[in-house]
């Protein structure tokens, strides 16, 4: 039986005319290194910075000054390089960093691992819905502050923050505003100016390209001239190593891609994720949305199942030829519940019970279908539930 791949959010597959192009550079004479002067060099040089383009061209950036677009090894190496760069340019100005409870543990770990080094920090609540409130940024802001880091669209719930709202007053405080747009670009539009962002991160594998591509949008002058690596002098000065070519040339056509189908894809899949929310809202007992009911990515539907543990409906569903996620792992009998879940209120026994579904250009209406038939049996069927319980320890009674 044909898989149904509903975790879009963990990753994507490569897009085979992604592939296709990125093979030009594996193999034949498209191997040259960028940085040499002859022919083979050049051709490679050349591809890179057409990837740059389409990526600045999609964020709304300035494709005249290619220095705003920087190659990196991922999302988690973008968020890296983005508070890294920002909080050391920017000491002698101050040393507070503002953040959200709620963010993707790349920006989070960061920020956190920067407190540790004597910077201050300040990690705003979320609401019921997951939605950082622009008024607790601006009472979170002080002389000292230096960087607001905030995600555009949270990966587990789905929320889409206000950041223009944010934007606007980083802006009028003259303070640097990094945002992780790896959920949110290639899905709901992404310009720098619109949201008056002065760094944001983009994820290749996130978006049907390779996995270990991504890229940091640095807006011209709130730059600096660091690399977190220490070599040679590429990327202008921000990210030391030979240019990763196949995964470059692979981004920039998945970037290509996404953008050129966007807004039609986007709500092809928007009206089977509300098929999803409807129908498990209402025919199923004890079944809740988590994140916000409208402001929320057009293919994301995230749940808390009263009843149920996340992971065992992640195994059962498995059985069932059905990939989804959810928010919590058990792990020798522990578990971790989602921090996204905790700081939205929600009760650590009952976090244990969320399940999301990303969906993507695979799935169509009959993966919806057939998930809602299998999601059927699985409830009617609670035996096995209650062995599982019983295995990982869990403290909840069903
Ligand atoms: C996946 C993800 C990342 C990490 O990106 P990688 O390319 O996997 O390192 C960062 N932020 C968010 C919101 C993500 O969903």
């Amino acid at each position: 039986m044909r898989v149904i791949y509903f975790d879009h959010s963990a990753t994507t597959p490569v897009n085979p005319v992604v592939a296709d192009e990125m093979y030009n550079f594996l193999t034949g004479d498209n191997f040259g290194n960028p940085s040499s002067l002859y022919r083979f060099g050049r051709m490679a040089r050349e591809a890179i910075e057409g990837a740059r383009n389409n990526i600045a061209l999609a964020i709304g950036a300035n494709p005249s000054q290619p220095g705003e677009i920087v190659f990196t090894s991922g999302g988690t190496e973008s968020d890296n390089l983005a508070i890294h760069g920002a909080a050391y340019a920017n000491r002698s100005r101050g040393n507070h960093i503002i953040t959200s409870a709620v963010e993707h543990h790349a920006v989070l770990n960061t920020v956190k691992a920067l407190g540790q080094q004597g910077f201050k920090i300040t990690i705003l609540p979320v609401d019921q819905y997951g939605m950082v409130d622009v008024r607790d940024v601006a009472e979170a802001i002080t002389d000292q502050t230096i960087l607001i880091t905030i995600m555009h669209a949270n990966n587990e719930v789905g929320t889409i923050m206000p950041i223009a709202e944010i934007g606007k007053l980083a802006q009028k405080r003259g303070i640097t505003f990094h945002v992780d747009a790896v959920q949110s670009f290639g899905k709901i539009p992404v310009n720098v100016d619109e949201l008056r962002v002065d760094l944001l991160t983009i994820s290749g594998h996130k978006i049907y390209g390779p996995k270990g591509t991504g890229a940091l949008y640095i807006r011209t002058g709130a730059g600096w001239k660091q690399s977190l690596l220490h070599g040679g002098a590429q990327e202008r000065l921000r990210r030391a190593g030979t240019e990763n070519v196949p995964g470059i040339v692979g981004l920039g056509k998945a970037v290509e891609l996404i953008m050129e189908n966007m807004e039609q894809e986007s709500k092809r899949l928007s009206i089977l994720r509300d098929k999803l929310i409807k129908e498990l809202t209402s025919n199923f007992k004890g079944v809740k949305l988590t994140g916000h009911p409208y402001q929320r990515l057009p293919n994301h539907a995230s749940f808390l199942f009263e009843d149920m543990e996340g992971e065992e409906l992640q195994f059962q569903l498995d059985a069932q030829n059905i990939a989804a996620s959810t928010g919590s792992a058990c792990t020798s009998g522990s578990m971790e519940p989602s921090h996204v879940l905790l700081a939205m209120g929600v009760p650590p026994a009952e976090a244990y019970g969320s399940l999301r579904l990303t969906l993507g250009a695979g799935n169509s209406n009959d993966d919806v279908d057939r998930f809602l038939a299998v999601m059927g049996s699985i409830i009617e069927n609670p035996d096995e539930t209650i062995e599982y319980f019983k295995s990982c320890g869990l403290p909840k009674g069903i």
